[in-house]
Formats: C-alpha cells, sequence, structure tokens
C-alpha cells in the first residue's frame, strides 16, 4: 500500500538496517494503544486479536495496571535477589494460593521458566541418587528457543543448524500414551507437555491422554511438568488449563500473560521438588524484579475474577460462530479449534496464512498465525463483545479480499 508520507517506512528502513533479520514484520509500525485499539505511526486504528501472543491478557495500557506500575516505579525498580522484596513475595503467595503449588522460582520469560523446571526435575532425581536424567518431550511442542528448549520442542526447523544439543531428551507422539510408553525407561526423570498445543494451532490434549500421563508418572517416579506459557493466566477461561482437566502437574510454567506485557516467567512447584533448587543451585539477575511483579500481583488479582473467567465463553462463542459463518461464505477454513479466547483456524490455502494477516492489517485488524496455514486468535481477555463484532466485520473485509 502506497501512503503518502508514510511514518512508517522510514523507520521500517531503519528497522531493517539495524535490526538481526530473525523477524519480518509488516509494515506498520504501532505508535501507542489503549485496551484493545492499536494507533500506528499514521494514526491507523487497529483491532488487536494477536494480543501480543496471548501476553496482553488485560489490554494495553490497563488503568489498573498502570496505577500498579506506577505506585511501584516510584517505591523500588530493582534489588535482584541478594535482597529479597516484597513485589515477588506477594506475587508468589498469590500463585501458590491460587494453584496446586508450594513454591516459585521467577525468571523473565517462559523459556527460562523451562529451564528452571528441567534443571528442578533433574537436581531432583540427582538428589535422590537414583540416575534418572532422560527427559521426553512431544512432537509439534513448543518450549522456546533456548538450547534446550529447541531440543524439546518438536521443530525441525527451530532446530537447524544450532547443534550440538543437549541430551537424553526424547520425543513421544502427542495424545499417544502407547509412544511414551516405548519411549518411558529407568532412566527418566521428567515428562515436558503443554495441555493445548499453542504454537502448532491450538491443538488439545485429550483428557486420557493427560490422566494416563499422570499415572505413568506417578507409577515410575517421573516429574510431571505442564508448560502453561500460553494456556495459563485464564486463556482457557480457566486459571490454568490443567485446572479444566482436572489433572495435577508436579512442575508448572508459566509467562506470557503473567506481567500484562511486561516480562516474566514463573516455575511452580510442590515443597517435594523446591527442595531440588537448594542454595546457590539456580538463579537469575532479574527474576522476581518488584516493578514487574508488582503488575503481575494486578494481573493475577483481575484475571482470577470469576466475572472475568466466566464472561470468556460467552465472548467464544460470538467469536467461532462468527468464523464458522465467514468460513461457510469464503470457503476459508478446514477447521476451527478453539480454547477460550485463544483460537486457531486452519486455511483451506495452505502456506497462505501471511497473505491472510496482510488483508487484516489492511482493514485495520491484527491477527497472528500459528505455523504457515493457521490463523492464530489471542485477544485480551477483557475485549468488548462490540470489539469482537467489529473484528468480525474487518475480518469479512479482509477474506473477501484474499478470497479474490
Ligand atoms: C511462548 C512459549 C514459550 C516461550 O516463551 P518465551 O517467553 O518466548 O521464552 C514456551 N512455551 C510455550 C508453550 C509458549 O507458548
Amino acid at each position: 500500500m502506497n501512503i503518502p508520507n508514510d511514518k512508517n517506512k522510514a523507520l521500517k528502513a531503519t528497522y531493517k538496517r539495524v535490526m538481526v533479520p530473525n523477524y519480518s514484520p509488516t509494515g506498520f509500525i504501532p505508535e501507542r494503544a489503549k485496551g484493545s485499539y492499536v494507533w500506528d505511526k499514521n494514526d491507523k486504528h487497529y483491532i488487536d486479536l494477536g494480543g501480543g501472543i496471548a501476553v496482553n491478557c488485560l489490554g494495553h495500557s490497563n488503568p489498573d495496571l498502570l496505577k500498579a506500575l506506577s505506585i511501584q516505579s516510584k517505591k523500588i525498580w530493582h534489588v535482584s535477589n541478594y535482597l529479597a522484596n516484597e513485589s515477588a513475595t506477594e506475587l508468589a503467595k498469590s500463585l501458590t494460593d491460587l494453584t496446586f503449588a508450594d513454591k516459585v522460582f521467577f525468571c523473565n520469560s517462559g523459556s527460562e521458566a523451562n529451564e528452571a523446571a528441567i534443571k528442578i526435575a533433574r537436581r531432583f532425581h540427582y538428589l535422590k541418587n537414583d540416575s534418572k536424567d532422560e527427559i521426553i518431550s512431544f512432537t509439534n511442542s513448543f518450549h522456546g528457543r533456548s538450547l534446550l528448549n529447541i531440543t524439546l520442542g518438536g521443530s525441525a526447523k527451530h532446530k537447524e543448524g544450532f547443534g550440538p544439543f543437549p541430551e537424553s531428551i526424547f520425543q513421544a507422539h502427542f495424545n499417544d500414551l502407547k509412544s511414551v510408553e516405548k519411549n518411558i525407561s529407568k532412566k527418566t526423570a521428567a515428562i515436558i507437555v503443554e495441555p493445548i498445543q499453542g504454537e502448532s494451532g491450538i491443538q488439545p490434549a485429550k483428557k486420557s491422554f493427560l490422566q494416563g500421563l499422570r499415572e505413568l508418572c506417578d507409577r515410575n517416579g517421573i516429574v510431571l511438568i505442564f508448560d502453561e506459557v500460553q494456556s495459563g493466566l485464564g486463556r482457557t477461561s480457566h486459571l490454568f488449563a490443567y485446572m479444566k482437566y482436572g489433572v495435577t502437574p508436579d512442575i508448572l510454567t508459566t509467562a506470557k500473560g503473567l506481567g500484562g506485557g511486561l516480562p516474566i516467567g514463573a516455575t511452580l512447584v510442590k515443597n517435594s521438588y523446591a527442595q531440588a533448587l537448594d542454595v546457590g543451585s539456580h538463579g537469575s539477575t532479574f527474576g522476581g524484579n518488584p516493578l514487574v511483579c508488582a503488575v503481575a500481583i494486578k494481573v493475577l488479582e483481575l484475571i482470577s475474577q470469576p466475572t472475568l473467567l466466566g464472561a470468556i465463553a460467552e465472548k467464544e462463542e460470538i467469536l467461532v460462530n462468527g468464523l464458522m459463518d465467514l468460513s461457510l461464505k469464503y470457503h476459508s477454513f478446514d477447521a476451527i479449534r478453539s480454547a477460550g479466547l485463544w483460537i486457531g483456524c486452519d486455511l483451506k490455502r495452505k502456506q497462505e496464512v501471511n497473505t491472510l494477516i496482510d488483508c487484516c492489517y489492511a482493514e485495520g485488524l491484527i491477527v497472528i498465525s500459528a505455523g504457515p496455514s493457521t490463523l492464530r486468535l489471542a485477544p485480551a481477555l477483557n475485549i468488548s463483545k462490540e470489539d469482537l463484532k467489529e473484528s468480525l466485520i474487518r475480518l469479512e473485509k479482509a477474506l473477501a479480499k484474499f478470497s479474490n
């Protein structure tokens, strides 16, 4: 699109010159945002159904989060972990009050939360001297981009050229207990699984699969780790997806939505596993940063309210019904999967999701992908029904162009 005096263009040129080319963002650059609205440098208006990849769970510039940030910013920003701090302690208290967990380790991202989970599991067995160090992860999974996490993950592309990789990691088939049993040995230390796989397009585990994993882990002394980095914080209309399934892990990792847009990760554990990280065994300079934790306390308080979680099902229905109607009219999707305000639509036209995304941008709608052929939606959980309806109108215009 050629806009006279395009303010996005100049900055985009600089971006290209100075940024490592691992991302390929589109032509517009967001300038400011409020709630589920974003404006670019030309002041064009967008509705945000991407949510910064399930991060902006309470929308942009949420007034309650702004207030928490502002108050804490005038008190203390950073101390690191040779000093304790009140925000981190209070946040850990909230997280343990609201979940199965007894104790929390804080870090700054989902990758680091998983790194800590695997380290805890291996060290737990090391301290028991039972020589278990093998990890089982799953096909099509995503756990982050560190060397450990790409080794756990199911993407060959993410690994290409980055080896050698950490050892003793095996991959079983998602939703296939027999394949898990085949991979279990006397040396299996942990199994890590996303209860609902996000990056592969909102693919839910079967309840019987998670129950089966729980039983296998109990029977064989294996640590069960749920990666809820994307599925947590109300995304599925439950605070965490494990609550929806009624299957409790030994360790749970969370990040993305937890800071409401600020970087934070956390590894939640039961007491018996917490003891594996004794003094000096692991750490993070920024982990538990007071400023981020003060905001996360507020995020958790707002997200865990039954009114917010209870309103998600109706919004999910508006979106899914709208998507089904549009799919009928424009022959767009092979499948539509949803888990709360978290939706994956497989395009009939494979490998073309970026074209559709560009059509959406042109109509003032921000959406994201999951792989090359799946449209993903992960809007703010407090998005209004009116904004959802307006976003469906914009999506229809985009699909009409895309289908041409
Ligand atoms: C995003 C994501 C991660 C990685 O989180 P980062 O903050 O990017 O390191 C890990 N696991 C899952 C399930 C995710 O969706």
